[in-house]
């Protein structure tokens, strides 16, 4: 029997009840296959900061080190709570991207998918949206200005200032451009590739780097897209997308944006891809505006248990099951808060119930 060993990371603010959910999933998945997961909860994030005055622990690196694969809930607190905790040691800074840095995640697969009988979840017109929509933005995750040197200070002139630079060099370019032409040479052999090369340099060498490796993909087709051209495209026409690779900044931004386009970030799983080692999380942040209230949407923490079941443990036929199953639970009328419209004929139902329902839909 193979088994695997997860750490838990269950996170802040709405964290702990969508992970409850996929981990129940995860369970009977467990059941039926010969399989089994060593599930190791671990703290991460301000709930850790606030028990051990540490947002990313020892404890929990050793516990990462060790796992096959990390599960990830998100961290954060609301703007004013955030102001409690010292900044080097706040959920993003202190747990978040170290995280990514020790695994060097450098891959984040975001699929933003909606399937054509749930298209109404989508705020854009049924003429647009109404086929569905099937595309993976591939977010670079351990460079640009996120990573790159930071320095604030007062300046000559008595003024604070700030300064973040944006770095990148090209192999950072070139393995996550491989990562996307690779990924589009198994789907719709079409690429868009975000840039801003008309105002920074560091997108003009990815374009340069695009272009060397799409040498090595000739079948795959390669559109350069202005980033801020592709958000409008996002909202007109988001169907003309397949995979969309892109640097760091921009994908954070315009991945929420396809979380809007799909009526709810809580639809959007990701898996944040390393070299020896993945993590996988919601796109999505804590909700502390709803954490607590058992509305939270679990379908990107189950769908991040899907991403891990398939790309951790080679086991695509149980990943296809649970997208299936979660999909089933909302062609069948159910739906959580996040995507219940006014005057909508659908039974709303909380996180609990949505993950039973799911864990009953596998099991059939
Ligand atoms: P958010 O993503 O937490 O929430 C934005 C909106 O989406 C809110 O209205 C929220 O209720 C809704 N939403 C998010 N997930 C949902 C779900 N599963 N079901 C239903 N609705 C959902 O963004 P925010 O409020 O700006 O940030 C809150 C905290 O999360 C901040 O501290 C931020 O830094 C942090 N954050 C963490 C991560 C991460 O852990 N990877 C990512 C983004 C933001």
């Amino acid at each position: 029997m193979k088994s695997y060993q997860i750490a838990v990371l269950a996170g802040d603010g709405i964290g702990e009840q969508i992970m409850q959910q996929a981990l129940k999933a995860l369970r009977c998945i467990e059941q039926r296959n010969e399989v089994s997961f060593e599930l190791i909860p671990a703290p991460f994030g301000a709930s850790a900061w606030f028990e051990s005055g540490k947002s990313f622990p020892d404890e929990t690196m050793e516990i990462c080190d060790q796992a096959d694969a990390i599960l990830k809930g998100p961290i954060g607190l609301s703007f004013e709570d955030t102001k409690k905790i010292p900044l080097e040691q706040r959920p993003e800074r202190g747990a978040l991207l170290p995280l990514r840095r020790r695994y060097d995640t450098y891959a984040n697969f975001r699929p933003v998918r909606l399937p054509a009988e749930l298209s109404h979840f989508s705020p854009l017109k049924e003429e647009i949206i109404g086929a569905g929509l099937d595309l993976m933005i591939i977010r670079e995750l351990v460079g640009g200005v996120y990573f790159g040197k930071k320095e604030s200070g007062v300046n000559a002139q008595g003024l604070r200032y700030v300064v973040e630079q944006l770095e990148y060099d090209e192999f950072q370019i070139e393995r996550i451009a491989r990562v996307a032409f690779q990924t589009a040479q198994k789907r719709g052999k079409k690429l868009h590739s975000i840039h801003k090369s008309n105002v920074l340099k560091s997108s003009v060498l990815w374009n340069d780097i695009v272009a060397e490796v799409g040498q090595d993909f000739p079948d795959v087709q390669v559109e350069n897209v202005l980033v801020d051209a592709a958000a409008t495209y996002l909202c007109l026409n988001p169907g003309q997308f397949d995979v969309m690779v892109m640097e760091n900044l921009f994908g954070d931004i315009l991945s929420d944006q396809a979380g809007g386009v799909l009526g709810s970030l809580g639809l959007m799983p990701s898996a944040c891809v390393g070299p020896q080692k993945s993590y996988y999380e919601p796109a999505h942040g804590s909700a502390p505006d709803i954490a607590g209230k058992n509305i939270a949407n679990p379908y990107s923490m189950i769908g991040s248990v899907a991403m891990m079941l398939e790309m951790s443990f080679g086991m695509q036929h149980e990943a296809n099951n649970l997208w299936k199953a979660m999909q089933s639970v909302f062609v069948a009328g159910y739906s959580t808060a996040d995507l219940s419209k006014p005057g909508a004929s659908v039974t709303m139902v909380g996180t609990d119930e949505f993950g039973d329902r799911v864990v009953a839909a596998l099991e059939k």
